[in-house]
C-alpha cells in the first residue's frame, strides 16, 4: 500500500468494528445523552478511560489501547480520561507515572478538553472507596471474613464444585462494620480480615463467589504514603473508578470478561445506594494485541532488561513505546498499525511486517533520502582529474520536488557497496564487473577496468573510467544506457557514521507462546553496529530525523547517542519486508 500523503496526520479514517457499532447504538438510542454532572453541565455521550497501572514501562499491546480508547473520544467528540490505576502500594511508583504520560502524548493524545484536565488517580478515589465499602456493609452486601487465606481457598471450590460459605458470612452488620473500621485504623496484620462482597458461593461463576473487596496491606504507597493500610481489590475499584469519571464505554481485554458479572454487581448496588446515577458504565471486552516475533509481557520484557539481553528499557529491538520510539517509529505509524490491525472479540495474532508496513508507509512520502554506503568498498576513477571535485544534485523527496534539491560532491575516489562489484558476474548481474558500465546514481556513467587484491585474494579496490558527458541531467546523460545504477558517497566528502542495523529481536514468530522459552528464541544478528560512509548533509542531521537510506531502508538518528556533527543512525525498518520472502 502506498499512499502519498504530505500531512502528518494518520490516514486512519475510522475502519469500523464492532465496538464503534456498539458505540453508535448507543448514540442511536440518546442512552447516555441526557447525563450532567454536579454542576448541571451536560457530559459527553462518549467517554472512554486507559487505565494503566503505573508499575511498568508501556509496551505496543498498551498503544493498541491507547489508540482505541483516545482514538474513539476522538472520533466521537467525546471524551478519554488518562487514569493511573494506582490501588496496589507495593509496586508503584512516580518513574512509571512520568515515562506512561510522556508515552501516551508522543503518541498524540491528551486529556484535556473544555470539561477540564481529566488526569486522575485511583488513589485519589480512596475516601469514596472505603465509603462505599462501609455503605456494602450495612446494606447487607459485604461482610468481614476472618478465615485464614488458606481457609479461604479451600472454601472457594473449584469449576466443578461449588464454594463453602465462610462461617463469618452471617456475622452482625455491626460487626462487620465494626472490624472493618479497626481494619482501616491498623490494628490488625496483613492477612488477618478481609472484606468480602455477599453473593453467592455457589455461582458458577468463580468471580461471584463472594469476592473480596478491601485486604489489609501495611505498605507505604507512592501517593497515599501512610494514610491507608487498607487498599481496595481491583475488582472492586475498577468499576468505581469508571463511574466517578462517567465512562460510558469501558474497553478491556478479553480476560475480563468472567469479571463483567461483578463489575456490573458492584455499580448496579452502588446506584440503589445512590452513589451514582443510571446509565451506568458497561464494560465491553476485545482481544489484545499479539504481534509475531515479539513479546508483550510486562514481567518478560523486564526480565530481558535485567539479564541484559537487551541495552534497556528504549533499546530499539525492544517493543516497549520508548523502545520503537528510538527504533524511528513514528506516533502516525503507530496508530495507522493500531487502526490496521483492527478490534476484534477473538485471539490471534498480527504478523510484525503489519507494523513495519505502517512505518514504511507513514514514511515513504515524509523522510527526505540520503545515499549511505553501508559496506564500503573503494571505486577508483583512473581518469578522473586528482584535484577536481564536482557537485551533484539530487531531488530531496522524488515525488515531492517542491522539496528541493540537495548536492553532493563526486571526486576521484568514492565508496561505494561491496556487493556492487564482482569479478565473475552471474546472470543478471547489472552491476560493476569489468567491462561493464554502469551509473553512479546522480552521477556519471562508469565503465570497470579492472580490481585491485589483497595477499588474501579480497578484493580492496575497483578501477573504471567515466565518460565526461555522462552526467545525470546534463544532455549527454540520454545517450548513455547502463542496465545498473549504484550509489556512493565521495571518499573525501563524507561522514563516518556509527550505524546500528536492528532487526526482530527474536527468531520464531512465537517466542513465548505454550510454555516455550522465549530467550531460546533470541536473534543473536539482530544489532549490528557498523561504521558507515554518509552523505555529507547527514553530518548535521538532528537526533531524532529520519530519511530513508536509498536502497537501504529507513534510518533515524538516534535519540539518546547522536550528536549534529557526530551522527548514530538506527536502521527502523528495510525498503521491503525480507522475512516473507
Ligand atoms: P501486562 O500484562 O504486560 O502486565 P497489563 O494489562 O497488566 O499488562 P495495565 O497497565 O493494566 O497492564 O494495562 C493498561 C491497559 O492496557 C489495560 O486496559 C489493558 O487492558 C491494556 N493492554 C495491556 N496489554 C494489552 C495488549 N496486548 N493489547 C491490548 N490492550 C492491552
Ligand atoms: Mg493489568
Amino acid at each position: 500500500m502506498s499512499n502519498d500523503k504530505t500531512s502528518g496526520s494518520p490516514d486512519t479514517a475510522a475502519i469500523s468494528n464492532f465496538i464503534r457499532g456498539m458505540i453508535d447504538a448507543d448514540l442511536a438510542s440518546g442512552k447516555y445523552a441526557k447525563r450532567t454532572d454536579p454542576n448541571g453541565h451536560p457530559l459527553p455521550t462518549v467517554v472512554t478511560r486507559f487505565p494503566p497501572e503505573p508499575n511498568g514501562y508501556l509496551h505496543i499491546g498498551h498503544a493498541k489501547s491507547i489508540c482505541l480508547n483516545f482514538g474513539l473520544a476522538r472520533d466521537y467528540g467525546g471524551r478519554c480520561t488518562m487514569r493511573f490505576d494506582d490501588t496496589n502500594p507495593t509496586k508503584e511508583e512516580q518513574e512509571y507515572v512520568d515515562t506512561i504520560i510522556d508515552a501516551v502524548e508522543w503518541l498524540g493524545f491528551n486529556w484535556k478538553d473544555p470539561g477540564g484536565d481529566h488526569l486522575y488517580f485511583a488513589s485519589d478515589y480512596f475516601d469514596q472507596m472505603y465509603h462505599m465499602a462501609e455503605y456494602l456493609i450495612t446494606s447487607g452486601n459485604a461482610y468481614v471474613d476472618s478465615q485464614s487465606a488458606e481457609e479461604m481457598a479451600k472454601n472457594r471450590g473449584n469449576f466443578t464444585e461449588p464454594g463453602k460459605n465462610s462461617p463469618y458470612r452471617d456475622r452482625p452488620t455491626e460487626e462487620s462494620l465494626n472490624l472493618f473500621r479497626r481494619m482501616r485504623a491498623g490494628e490488625f496484620k496483613d492477612g488477618e480480615h478481609i472484606l468480602r462482597a455477599r453473593i453467592d458461593m455457589a455461582s458458577p461463576n468463580m468471580n461471584m463467589r463472594d469476592p473480596a473487596i478491601y485486604r489489609i496491606r501495611h505498605a507505604h504507597h507512592h501517593r497515599t504514603g501512610d494514610k491507608w493500610c487498607i487498599y481496595p481489590m481491583y475488582d472492586y475499584a475498577h468499576p468505581i473508578e469508571d463511574a466517578i469519571e462517567y465512562v460510558t464505554h469501558s474497553l478491556c481485554t478479553l480476560e475480563f470478561q468472567d469479571h463483567r458479572p461483578f463489575y456490573d454487581w458492584v455499580l448496579n448496588k452502588l446506584a440503589d445506594g445512590g452513589f451514582f446515577k443510571r446509565p451506568l458504565p458497561e464494560q465491553t471486552e476485545f482481544a489484545r494485541l499479539n504481534l509475531t516475533y515479539a513479546i508483550t509481557s510486562k514481567r518478560k520484557l523486564l526480565q530481558l532488561v535485567e539479564e541484559k539481553i537487551v541495552d534497556g528499557w528504549d533499546d530499539p529491538r525492544m517493543p516497549t513505546i520508548v523502545g520503537i520510539r528510538r527504533r524511528g517509529y513514528t506516533p502516525e505509524a503507530i496508530q495507522l498499525f493500531c487502526e490496521r490491525s483492527g478490534v476484534s472479540k477473538a485471539d490471534s495474532w498480527i504478523d510484525m511486517s503489519t507494523l513495519e508496513g505502517a512505518l514504511r508507509d507513514d514514511l515513504d512520502p515524509k523522510a527526505p533520502r540520503a545515499i549511505a554506503v553501508l559496506k564500503p568498498l573503494k571505486l577508483i576513477i583512473d581518469n578522473f582529474p586528482e584535484t577536481l571535485t564536482e557537485d551533484c544534485t539530487a531531488p530531496i523527496h522524488p515525488h515531492h520536488p517542491e522539496r528541493g534539491h540537495r548536492s553532493f560532491p563526486i571526486s576521484k575516489e568514492l565508496w561505494i557497496e561491496e556487493e556492487d562489484f564482482i569479478e565473475v558476474p552471474s546472470k543478471g548481474y547489472f552491476r560493476l564487473f569489468p567491462g561493464n558500465k554502469v551509473r553512479l546514481r546522480y552521477g556519471y556513467v562508469v565503465e570497470c577496468t579492472t580490481c585491485d587484491k589483497d595477499e588474501n585474494g579480497k578484493v580492496i579496490a575497483v578501477h573504471c573510467n567515466y565518460f565526461p558527458d555522462s552526467k545525470s541531467g546534463s544532455e549527454g546523460s540520454a545517450n548513455y544506457k547502463t542496465k545498473g545504477v549504484i550509489t556512493w558517497v565521495s571518499a573525501k566528502h563524507n561522514v563516518e557514521a556509527e550505524v546500528r542495523l536492528y532487526d526482530r529481536l527474536f527468531t520464531d514468530p512465537h517466542p513465548d507462546a505454550g510454555g516455550k522459552d522465549f530467550k531460546a528464541t533470541i536473534n543473536p544478528n539482530a544489532k549490528e553496529t557498523i561504521t558507515a560512509y554518509l552523505e555529507q548533509g547527514m553530518k548535521t542531521a538532528h537526533a531524532d530525523e529520519k530519511y530513508q537510506f536509498e536502497r537501504h531502508g529507513y534510518f533515524v538518528a538516534d535519540r539518546v547517542d547522536s550528536k549534529p556533527g557526530k551522527p548514530v543512525f538506527n536502521r527502523a525498518v528495510t525498503l521491503k519486508d525480507s522475512w516473507g520472502k
